[in-house]
């Protein structure tokens, strides 16, 4: 059986380009770029020409880009460095209720060691609102973090009004673009960022290296504590093959990411509408129209996702119910929960992410074999049998 892949949103397999790229740097060009011999220059040469193409997809400059683990680094990074570094100015921290647990679980370490930190509501869209955001800040605030788009729900948050705030009363503020970056344009000027976290296997990548732009003056502490590496910002020799990979995955989303994002919008709401015709009960969460490219997520009343989910594995087809981390939880998502969802709402809650290598027939596949499923899971139900 052929299978389908519908969890983009989770990890995408790494462009044929990419691995191409990669490949001598893990035999040839091994150096270590901290060795000045050739070889080591040779490597980083490479690094240094990444990181030119990681910095311009999101308009950035090379020397504010210090590469990372991946995205939960990145989160970490910014969050704890700017606590730490910050602590003489105050430790009151803003974040919304539907962070990834990158940054929820930073946040709750902090809280531990004695920062505040205020977590915004957000509305049954997964929308921050920027005047909450403006009424939270105080004379310890330090650090703003609010999501580019929620990996869940896929809602692009109003990023461009909380970086004007931010910055009118001179806070710093990050972002988690994990899920943006690659997919749709991000300009760290226009946005009004200070810190941004991003990750190269959620656009074609490789897994294991990400990044976190820290814009030239934030003061923050470094990550890792070792050698010089990384402007001293995050020390450890550094992942050569993966930083040139997710160079060239970053000069691909460049070129492709207009075109593919049109693709991808007009899949997206093929799916959400034949879904809705099809099959009775069920909502899209997340916002109809602020929302990534590639995110259809929906609630179907009187099933669980996960049985869902199986059965739709059976036919071949890979979704999820949500993040990649709480699909093995069998907590509800706290995304949905915070958008005002009933836990019974969210556990019949099921994510598409499409991506490069979803085709349109992918989408009539989905369509055809997923009400079938719904009528005979409901038809077998104890909570639909308790709703009648
Ligand atoms: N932030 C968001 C919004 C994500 O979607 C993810 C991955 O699912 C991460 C952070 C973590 O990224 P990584 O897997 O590179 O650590």
């Amino acid at each position: 059986m052929k299978r389908l892949y519908l969890d983009y949103a989770a990890t995408t397999p790494a462009h044929p380009e990419v691995v191409g790229a990669m490949l001598s740097y893990f035999t040839d060009a091994f150096g270590n770029p901290s060795s000045i011999y050739s070889y080591g220059q040779e490597a980083k040469g490479a690094i240094e020409e990444a990181r030119v193409k990681v910095a311009s997809l999101i308009s950035a400059r090379g020397e504010e880009i210090a590469f990372t683990s991946g995205g939960t680094e990145a989160d970490n990074f910014a969050i704890k460095g700017v606590a730490f570094a910050n602590e003489n100015r105050g430790n009151h921290i803003i974040t919304s209720s539907i962070e990834h647990h990158a940054v929820i679980e930073t946040c709750k370490f902090l809280e531990k060691r004695g920062f505040s930190i205020t977590c915004l509501p957000v509305d049954e869209y997964g929308l921050v609102n920027p005047n909450d955001v403006e009424k939270a800040i105080t004379d310890k605030t330090i650090l703003i973090s609010v999501m580019h788009a929620n990996n869940e729900v896929g809602t692009i948050e109003p990023i461009t009004e909380i970086g004007r705030i931010a910055k009118e009363v001179g806070i710093y503020f990050h972002t988690d673009a994990v899920q943006t970056v690659g997919h749709i344009p991000v300009d760290v000027n226009e946005l009004g960022i200070d810190l941004l976290s991003m990750s190269a296997h959620k656009f074609y990548g490789p897994k294991g290296v990400g990044a976190l732009y820290i814009r030239k003056g934030t003061k923050l502490i470094p990550f890792m504590h070792g050698g010089e590496q990384e402007r001293r910002r995050r020390a450890s020799t550094e992942n050569v093959p993966a930083i040139v990979g997710f160079g060239k995955a970053a000069e691909l989303a460049r070129q492709e990411m207009g075109e593919e994002a049109e693709r991808l919008t007009c899949l997206r709401d093929r799916l959400i509408n034949g879904l809705l015709e099809r099959i009775d009960h069920i909502r899209l969460n997340g916002h109809p129209v602020m929302r990534l490219p590639n995110n259809i997520n929906i609630s179907v009343d009187f099933v669980e996702g996960e049985s869902i989910l199986l059965n739709l594995d059976l036919e071949g087809i890979c979704a999820s119910t949500g993040s990649a981390c709480s699909s093995s939880s069998l907590e509800p998502s706290h995304v949905l929960l915070a958008m005002g969802l009933s836990p019974e709402q969210a556990h019949g809650s099921l994510r598409f992410s499409l991506g490069k290598w979803t085709a349109e027939e992918e989408i009539g596949r989905v369509l055809e074999v997923l009400p079938p499923i719904v009528a005979k899971l409901r038809a077998m139900s104890p909570l639909l049998k308790s709703h009648r």
